[in-house]
């Protein structure tokens, strides 16, 4: 019987690809990739990844093609929205990388009264589902044009009268007479699963691999935080330090009133935080990243 392995699919290039592959890396996993581009082989855990274009993602893992997927939640949403799959696949974990927002940009010369001055217009987007529900939301009458590339040509091409569209510098709205007016979707890249339950061998590999992202995501901000400080200080410097829970507390060599405290701190650590624990009358502190963790 062969062996059952999870199948992961993540952006083969592009704005995801980079950081999807290194998520796994800090998971552990590395992919080997022999002569086939398409499929990627874990060594450390029973895992396939499978590389392909960003907008089969969200259909690979609903139809159980794959069994989980990293794509961008935009897309995640919009494929939801389409309304085509019975069950659509679910997100089990947002990943705090690929940021982006899916903006409403109108032309420069228009006077922009809110989303009211859309009425009646026409919109050129590559997520009418996501434009169509901002709209609903806003109560407008405006009529979403699809189009899969080069969005922000259609005003001057005059197919269209604004435009739906991910934006990062607006850079390219500018070169094209428009400017962002309202924000639709903000987006980071998600992790999404087949709806259906897994067989046991493969909830297994699943949970194991969840243990791992989890872990990945949690260490990202945490640091470990370490300094001396008056004894009586500890219960004050316990409410400073972000996210911390029971600091450890030691005895200084030499004894006397002061000791060594260490802590986790799961939230970021700032030069604020820092100075904070100064005047607490702490000394010698240190911030130290944490590589791995597990609950
Ligand atoms: P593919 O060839 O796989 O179809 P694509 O050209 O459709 O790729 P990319 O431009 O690589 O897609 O973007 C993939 C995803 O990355 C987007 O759906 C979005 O979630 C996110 N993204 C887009 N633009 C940015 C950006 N400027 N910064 C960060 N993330 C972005
Ligand atoms: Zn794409």
């Amino acid at each position: 019987m062969s062996e059952e392995r999870l199948r992961i699919a993540i952006q083969k290039s592009g704005r995801l690809a980079e950081e999807s592959v290194e998520l796994l890396k800090n998971c552990g996993l590395t992919i080997s990739r022999g002569r086939d581009t398409l499929y990627g082989r874990v060594q450390e855990m029973p895992i396939d990844v499978l590389l392909v274009r960003d907008d089969d993602i969200p259909a690979f893992v609903a139809d159980g093609a794959c069994d989980i997927g990293v794509v961008g939640e935009n897309v995640a949403e919009e494929d939801r929205l389409a309304g085509a799959r019975e069950t659509p696949a679910e997100l089990v974990a947002r990943l705090g990388f690929s940021r982006c927002r899916l903006m409403l940009a109108a032309p420069k010369e228009w006077a922009w009264n809110g989303p009211a001055s859309l009425e009646g217009k026409r919109i050129a987007t590559s997520y009418p589902g996501l434009t169509r529900r901002f709209l609903a939301a806003a109560k407008v009458k405006a009529t979403p044009v699809m189009m899969k590339g080069s969005v922000e040509v259609a005003p001057r091409l005059k197919i269209a009268d604004a435009v739906c569209d991910i934006v990062s510098t607006g850079a390219t709205l500018d070169a094209n007479g428009l400017r962002p007016v309202a924000t639709v979707f903000e987006s980071e890249a998600v992790l999404i699963r087949n709806p259906a339950s897994f067989g046991p061998a493969k909830q297994t590999i699943f949970e194991a691999f969840m243990k791992r992202v989890e872990g990945v995501m949690a260490s990202r901000e945490a640091k470990y935080v370490m300094m001396n400080a008056p004894r009586s200080a500890v219960p004050a410097i316990t409410e400073v330090l972000p996210g911390a829970e029971a600091p450890t507390v030691l005895e200084l060599a030499g004894g006397g009133d002061r000791v060594a405290i260490h802590a986790v701190c799961r939230e970021s650590v700032f030069w604020t935080t820092l100075e904070k624990l100064k005047r607490l009358g702490a000394s010698a502190i240190l911030v130290l990243p944490i590589e791995k963790m597990m609950a």
